[in-house]
């Protein structure tokens, strides 16, 4: 904690007039809160004020700040050695991860790039795509496919399969890459499956398939593009209709990857396997940042078995021996720990507790699956004056756009669970 008010207010200051902060302007931003301290589900916030996190930091800190495991882990990683190039080079880090995916992973999913945010795993991905087509003599095969809503992170080819109209990259619409967009699946995860949901996503395959190398989808959750909840059928249809096609189909788990939604991988849902998958975020319990593009053999091998015979892609840290350790880590605890019950009670409590929400006049919609819970509003919220709110509460809570929803750790307990809960519910139903 800083005593020192003066240097505070320096500090603070300086923050303002040079960093950027995500999604805000620098000329009038939206307030910032110092952390000076994270542990368990609590951040300590200004003052030592103590509140719970209901974001896991961006869906990234599953087993809880401070982490006595993946400190550890981390420590007697940097011990050994915390960075070396991987041309030319491997090390166990890399190779025990790799092993503890590839059991994690269904048959035949399992040649892995490692890579250092969800952003490049999923630019990797789309490479690896077009890469692959190449390879098969598709040269025409060289667009992408996706749904509206979506998010894939904020790198070049990830923003041109983000949702182009309400999302965040619109602003770069005609320099992006075009590519091709199939109406949002309006079928939620609990409704009854609509054939029809299909409908815009198979007349785009039939009369495009000659130029479309993969679709790629944030499997059954849309995160930042609306936290929208689609029906398993939707991906079943995707990937029968894929492989049809000979389009790959990448599903995207940075976010939804590792538990979040109820199963260990959220494409599980459809039972189906992608052909590519990212992963990132919690890979590494949200320690530090690291990611991995999962690919079967199959692209793998055509890729390789053709000229240029390698895959162009290698980024500076990949396979980042220190994040590789963390994640190894992260996986024994995701293992060991029967996650998927603790996020099954998650839910049940969630399921309660947000049931309330569907009489507040201001909510127009309550969704839960897995460890997140949304409240759609009727109207944008006012973020800044709203979060104001979630912290005089003693929570820390991000809306954005129309979205109130929270995403808490594995670790936390029912009670706090319930507290984060009943103040979502108090702040939504005040006039902010
Ligand atoms: N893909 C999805 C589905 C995401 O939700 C995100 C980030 O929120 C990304 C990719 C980008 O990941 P990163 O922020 O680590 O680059």
């Amino acid at each position: 904690m800083c005593n020192n008010t003066d240097r505070m207010q320096e500090m603070m200051l300086f923050d303002r007039e040079h960093l950027w902060h995500p999604y805000t302007s620098m000329v009038d931003p939206l307030p910032v809160y110092m952390c000076h301290k994270a542990e368990g589900v609590y951040l300590y916030l200004d003052n030592d004020k103590r509140v719970i996190d209901g974001m896991s930091s961006w869906w990234c800190t599953i087993h809880g700040y401070n982490n006595k495991r993946l400190n550890r882990a981390a420590q007697k990683q940097i011990s050994k050695m915390s960075h070396v190039m991987f041309g030319g080079i491997t090390h166990s880090p890399a190779i025990e991860l790799g092993e503890q995916l590839v059991e994690m992973l269904p048959i035949g999913l399992d040649r892995i790039f490692y890579s250092d945010s969800g952003s490049v795993s999923v630019e990797v991905a789309l490479k690896m795509a077009i890469q692959y087509q190449y390879s098969k003599g598709h040269k025409s095969k060289n667009n992408i496919a996706t749904i509206q809503g979506g998010y894939h992170g904020d790198t070049w080819h990830g923003m041109s399969v983000c949702d182009p109209e309400g999302g965040m990259h619109s602003l770069y619409n005609g320099r992006l890459t075009a590519q091709y967009f199939a109406n949002r699946p309006t079928c939620g995860f609990y409704d009854q499956w609509n054939d029809s949901d299909f409908d815009s996503m198979r007349e785009i395959l039939s009369k495009n398939h000659d130029s479309i190398a993969a679709v790629i989808v944030e499997p059954i959750v849309q995160g930042a593009g609306g936290m929208w909840m689609y029906h398993p059928n939707y991906l079943k249809e995707l990937s029968r209709e894929c492989k049809k096609h000979d389009i790959l189909l990448i599903a995207d788990e940075v976010a939804t990857g590792f538990g979040r939604t109820g199963k260990m991988f959220a494409f599980e849902w459809a039972n189906i396997t992608p052909d590519i998958i990212c992963l990132g975020k919690a890979l590494t319990g949200g320690f530090v940042s690291f990611a991995a593009t999962v690919a079967t053999k199959e692209v793998a091998l055509t890729i390789s078995t053709n000229s240029p015979h390698s895959f162009m892609h290698g980024p500076t840290f990949m396979a980042n021996p220190l994040s590789a350790a963390v994640a190894c880590e992260s996986l024994k605890i995701i293992k060991e720990g029967d996650i998927l019950k603790k996020v099954a009670k998650i839910e049940k409590i969630l399921l309660k507790e947000l049931e309330a929400a569907k009489s507040i006049s201001s909510v127009a919609n309550v969704r839960v699956l897995g460890a997140i819970g949304v409240l759609e509003m009727h109207d944008n919220v006012d973020m800044g004056a709203m979060q104001k709110q979630f912290v005089e509460r003693g929570v820390w809570i991000r809306p954005f756009g129309k979205l109130v929803y929270i995403m808490p750790q594995y670790i936390i307990t029912p009670s706090a669970l319930r507290t984060l809960c009943r103040v979502m519910l108090e702040v939504v139903s005040l006039d902010c």
